[in-house]
């Protein structure tokens, strides 16, 4: 176990990031990759907690003609899969995790209690926040900025498919400029669709450090948490 940059992280994941090219349900060979890369981040001893999103499966906007709240529950249901997907792959490689729901569901997951979270993740267990912040009309990503504050880690990773934060989308914009660093004012004042302007309040208000990085590698969440400079820095200031 070496000395590593970050000691307790919150890893956020979208549900899409699960699907590889099929962009809907769950794709085994890239489950396999990205849970590989999550333990061996745990192996390191960093403590590892997770938020995956539910995308892959239905988002609360999928549907124009159903109720918004019954949509989002459906897609709280999606974060649960998914969660319920990485936790059964990580434990088919060896590490103890637990799912915690921010809706009851005890037959499945245990039900989120920010102590017993941050006693799991004492113990070493992987731990995954299902059901975002367990009301409608959020994200994943309110729910992973919720819960890094709750249980204090170090940093936020968010997981993309691009490497960091750019003035423009770099996708359709080749004279994109990359930032190494950006605080969530300029986030919001120039809607950089970093994550939503809720989750991106809430970690400037508390003071939560997210790191913007791409997924397309796996094994970039180990180079981050060994102190590589990948990815865009957000701060409060
Ligand atoms: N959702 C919600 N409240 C939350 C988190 C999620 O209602 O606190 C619902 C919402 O409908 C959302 C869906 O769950 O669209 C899936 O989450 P998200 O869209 O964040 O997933 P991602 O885009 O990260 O895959």
């Amino acid at each position: 176990m070496g000395d590593t940059k970050y000691k307790r992280i919150l890893l956020k994941i979208s549900g899409e990031a699960l699907a590889g090219d099929a962009k809907m349900g769950i794709n085994d060979e890239v489950l396999k990759e990205i849970s590989a890369s999550i333990k061996a981040v745990s192996d390191l001893g960093v403590q590892v907690a997770v938020v995956v999103g539910g995308g892959n499966f239905w988002r609360g906007r999928s549907s124009e003609k159903m109720d918004r709240v019954t949509a989002d529950h459906m897609g709280m249901l999606a974060t649960l899969m998914n969660s319920l997907a990485l936790s059964d792959a990580l434990e088919q490689m060896g590490a103890v995790t637990r799912v915690l729901s921010a809706i009851e569901v005890r037959q499945m997951a245990e039900p989120y209690i920010r102590k017993r979270a941050v006693r799991h993740l004492e113990k070493g267990r992987i731990v995954i926040f299902a059901c975002g912040t367990g009301n409608p009309y959020f994200s994943t990503d309110s729910g992973a900025a919720l819960r890094a504050t709750e249980i204090g880690a170090d940093v936020l990773l968010k997981a993309t498919m691009v490497d960091g934060v750019y003035d423009k989308d770099p996708k359709k914009h080749p004279d994109a400029v990359k930032y190494e660093k950006v605080t969530y004012d300029e986030v919001l004042k120039n809607d950089l669709k970093v994550m939503d302007a809720t989750a991106a309040a809430h970690c400037r208000d508390n003071h939560t450090k997210m790191l913007v990085f791409s997924m397309e590698d796996p094994e970039n969440i180990v180079r981050i948490v060994k102190g590589e400079n990948l990815g865009t820095l957000v701060v409060k200031e």
